[in-house]
């Protein structure tokens, strides 16, 4: 059967025939290595070609080979001008997102160029994507270097061609300055740099988040100094406020460890609201007018390269115009589809003018005097209102995402803030680790000494009782309570009541149970009955007691407690067990 037969040069093989089959099988191993080693001698050839710098390899949109032969940057303006502004924009903003935004907001298309189907290697304009943008700035040739191997095919386990991208140290070849280009090898390396800290700073898990109730102040502008993701601000509610504290807990959520860093929000929305109104007068006047002539150059820029869209659009619709005119009127096909195409490029014209007209409109709205004036009103704005107790939260928070780009928060042991102004401005700051909040307020040196003495004769709520009998006030302002007393108890390191009285040679409950060789419920039972001398040192109250003496009191069963001996009292532990009640 002939439809089952293979065929070369030395003859027709029939799989069905085993001799046919082993031959074949040979034949097939053959020509694969034969294959490999053609492969391996091209690959050589290309590399070693590459190595020398000779290597054709298709240039990126932007660049192009001149009829000699030479690589260099695209004789067509336009285009050279589209690169030019990714590259600018990216300069001022580090941004490949601002990028898009620019060409959208412009109204600017960028080229491309085709590279399968009938209008192979034109080149067409579109709207410029972020991947794209970001193509562009990670592409090398840009800087007229020669670059080869920056990407490798690799066979997956399915037999599929994949591209594996090769990190810049792994290169083949890298030849600096092979021909002119758009930005020096530095900018070039500055670049990637800034695009490494912005994918750190801009993954999609980290965008940032519009403002929300709360008064946190940097809610979503706060990334983490540790491990870079974005911190969720978590609230603590007390005595009826809100406190924020600024926690890394993504990884730690999708992990289930635990969170990767928690810093108090008080303090750094303090210390970040000083800084912007101490910054925002006379500095950010400045750099909102710099900012603005910017825009202005820029502005400039943008125009010309409308026009030069607008001309492109009416070259084409001239061209699709002639092509009509010269048509056989007699093929009407022919005629038909000429004169579609000469009506599309007509609408692409009047498109074209109408995006350069409402693009002149916006820019002379943006000049306008009133702009010039908002911003000028913002050095004085923003400290006023900032500082007005009537200003909601919303409000400042509104105005810290008009100024601040984002905040990186570092605990080490203190707290690093590093902010990111808007205009690409940074400043750092650091900050001491506050304690919890009560901690912030600080207690008077009066009130510390009074405890410090009272807590010799009593317990925790007896002092917080004796200092409101004395008219003192927490560092909040508030009257003293037990938790309050002990919290600046651990806060001075005052020494605790227990150590005070066992310092004094006190015993516990237990001690004196062994030492009169009763139980520890009759120690309790001699203390009620005044036989033992006790001395309460918390609310519940828990006693230590004084040690008996020479004398103590005995067991004696049936003799009133009044009979048994008595341990004699001094005026002073008189006057303490009076306390003590
Ligand atoms: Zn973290």
């Amino acid at each position: 059967m002939l439809s089952s037969t293979f065929l070369d040069e030395d003859g027709v093989y029939d799989p069905a025939h085993f001799n046919d089959r082993l031959l074949l099988g040979l034949k097939g191993t053959m020509s694969e290595a034969e294959l490999h080693v053609l492969r391996a001698r091209l690959q050589g050839g290309i590399r070693n070609k590459a190595r020398r710098g000779e290597l054709v390899i298709t240039p990126p949109i932007g660049l192009a080979y001149a009829a000699t032969g030479t690589l260099g940057l695209d004789p067509d303006t336009q285009v050279q001008a589209a690169l030019r502004l990714v590259f600018a924009t990216f300069r001022r903003t580090g941004s490949a997102t601002a990028i898009v935004k620019t060409f959208r907001r412009q109204g600017l298309l960028f080229p491309r160029r085709v590279h399968a189907g009938p209008r192979q290697d034109e080149v067409v304009w579109t709207a410029l994507g972020h991947t794209q943008a970001l193509r562009v700035l990670h592409n090398p040739r840009y800087t007229g270097a020669f670059v080869y191997g920056r990407t490798r095919t690799r066979k997956t386990l399915d037999g599929r061609d994949t591209l594996v991208r090769v990190p810049p140290a792994a290169w083949d070849t890298v030849i600096r300055g092979a021909h002119a280009g758009y930005l020096t090898w530095e900018e070039y390396e500055e670049n990637q740099r800034r695009l490494h800290a912005s994918a750190q700073a801009f993954g999609a898990n980290r965008r940032q988040s519009p403002p929300r109730e709360g008064p946190a102040l940097l809610q979503g502008l706060v990334l983490c100094g540790r491990c870079g993701e974005r911190m969720t601000v978590r609230y603590h509610v007390r005595r009826g406020r809100q406190w924020p504290e600024y926690l890394c807990q993504r990884a730690g959520v999708e992990r289930g460890t635990p969170p990767c860093q928690r810093v108090p929000g008080a303090g750094i929305d303090q210390a970040v609201g000083e800084v912007l109104v101490a910054a925002v007068s006379p500095v950010a006047l400045e750099v909102a007018l710099t900012v603005q002539q910017e825009l202005q150059a820029r502005r400039d820029e943008a125009d010309r390269l409308r026009d030069q869209q607008v001309d492109r659009a009416q070259y084409e619709a001239d061209l699709a115009r002639r092509r009509y005119m010269q048509g056989d009127p007699a093929n009407r096909f022919v005629a038909d589809s000429l004169e579609a195409e000469w009506n599309s490029r007509l609408r692409a014209l009047s498109e074209a003018q109408q995006v350069r007209e409402r693009q002149r409109e916006q820019d002379r709205q943006v000049l306008s005097a009133e702009q010039r004036a908002a911003i000028l009103a913002l050095a004085t704005d923003v400290p006023r209102l900032w500082r007005d107790p009537q200003t909601p939260d919303r409000e400042r928070k509104r105005m810290v995402r008009l100024l601040l780009e984002d905040v990186t928060v570092r605990r080490d042991p203190g707290i690093t803030l590093h902010l990111r102004f808007k205009g690409g401005a940074t400043h750092t700051l650091s900050l001491p680790l506050p304690g919890n909040a009560w901690q912030q307020r600080t207690t008077a040196p009066a009130v510390v000494q009074a405890i410090d003495q009272l807590l010799a004769h009593h317990t925790v709520p007896e002092i917080a009782t004796q200092l409101n009998a004395r008219g003192l006030r927490s560092g909040e302002g508030q009257a003293f309570t037990a938790v309050i007393v002990a919290r600046i108890l651990t806060r001075y390191h005052l020494l605790p009541r227990y150590d005070r009285l066992r310092q004094a040679g006190l015993l516990t409950r237990e001690e004196m149970a062994t030492l009169l060789g009763i139980s520890q419920s009759q120690v309790k039972v001699w203390r009620q009955q005044g036989l033992l001398r006790g001395h309460a040192y918390t609310a519940r109250p828990d006693w230590l007691y004084e040690h008996p003496g020479a004398h103590p009191p005995r067991k004696a069963q049936g003799v009133k407690f009044s009979q048994r001996r008595l341990p004699e009292f001094t005026p002073e532990q008189a006057k303490e067990v009076q306390c003590e009640a």
